[in-house]
């Protein structure tokens, strides 16, 4: 058996992501949580409709315990973006912040859809310069200056991907929160950094042609990339061949067992679609976390023959 492999790699640390954790290490797989804790949705909440929690308790204090228990059973919390993730020979590589990890099985736990800047200009430019999707629009601004908006490792991601297609990028955030590691890619690139401001207003008329800033001053760009917090599950998905429900293109298509087109990879929480309850995040991983561990497990017996 390769020992350097995990079990299940699980991207997402809200509820989702946790429950799956608790129930796939107390079938004794080995278990990786990657996420943040305060990117969760319930991290500021404040929930009063879940089973057995009497009154209101905050979001942060259940994302707390959730992950203490988690990590009592044997799951590894790692504080780290996931970036991009490969499948090779049934298994899977996932690119990380703070380096690489390879796993058996991936749950996708990422929670909802992409944030907006909410901004003038945003909105009514969507499509005509304005995207959330490097990785889906960079081949569109081929040596056209360009700006990716957002603090996180998906920002920084981006704009290193928005290099290969265009030598003119700028990268404008108000605070970067990002691994050192990633932080010392960034410096060594060609990016153009604009540290300490945010967006007013994306400017044009008929398509996007400058972005003006906090500070005053406006950028000359024809494509503004959203990309804040970390990597969607909808990119990560879309690298894999992973099926989105076709309603609504948002949310990523899963059976009963939380399973997606491909096998060995779950979906669980708010990115598997409505409603967005704890309840049904916490359910899903479950299912999630239950049935990657068999999987896993059958996976390892084929590698052992
Ligand atoms: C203001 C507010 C109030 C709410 N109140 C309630 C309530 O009272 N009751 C209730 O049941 N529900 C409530 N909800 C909904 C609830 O928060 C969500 O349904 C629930 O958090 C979904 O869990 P999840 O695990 O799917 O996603 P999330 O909790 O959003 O967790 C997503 C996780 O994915 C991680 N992640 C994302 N991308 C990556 C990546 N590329 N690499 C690594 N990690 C990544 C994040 O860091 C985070 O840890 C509320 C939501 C909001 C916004």
């Amino acid at each position: 058996m390769e020992s350097n492999i995990v079990d299940v790699a699980i991207v997402g640390a809200g509820p989702a992501g946790l429950q799956a954790a608790i129930h796939a290490a107390r079938k004794k797989a080995t278990v990786v949580v990657f996420g943040k804790l305060e990117a969760s949705s319930i991290h500021a909440a404040h929930v009063e409709n879940y089973l057995g929690v009497p009154g209101v308790i905050p979001g942060a204090e259940l994302l707390a315990a959730g992950r203490e228990q988690a990590s009592r059973f044997g799951a590894e919390l790692r504080e780290a973006d996931v970036l991009r993730i490969d499948e090779g020979e049934g298994k899977f590589l996932l690119h990380t912040e703070t380096g690489p990890c390879q796993a058996r099985t991936v749950i996708l736990a990422t929670g909802g859809a992409r944030k907006k800047l909410k901004v003038p200009g945003e909105k009514e430019l969507l499509g005509r310069g304005v995207s959330y999707c490097v990785d889906c629009d960079a081949n569109f601004y081929r040596n056209a200056p360009v700006a990716v908006v957002g603090n996180g490792s998906a920002a920084v991601d981006g704009a290193l991907t928005l290099l290969g297609y265009t030598p003119q990028v700028f990268l404008v955030s108000e605070r970067l929160e990002i691994s050192e590691e990633l932080r010392a890619k960034l410096y060594q690139s060609q990016i153009n950094r604009r540290e300490g401001v945010w967006v007013k207003e994306i400017g044009g008329v008929s398509a996007v042609d400058s972005l003006l800033l906090t500070d005053g001053s406006r950028l000359p760009v024809e494509g503004v990339f959203v990309e804040l917090g970390a990597k969607g599950a909808i990119e990560l998905a879309m690298n894999l061949g992973v099926l989105l429900d076709a309603d609504t293109m948002t949310h990523i298509e899963t059976n009963k067992r939380q399973e997606t087109n491909i096998p060995g990879i779950y979906a669980a929480g708010d990115i598997a679609g409505q409603p967005y309850q704890m309840a049904k995040a916490v359910g899903e991983g479950c299912v999630a976390g239950w049935e990657a561990a068999n999987h896993a497990r059958a996976q390892r017996r084929g590698d052992a023959v």
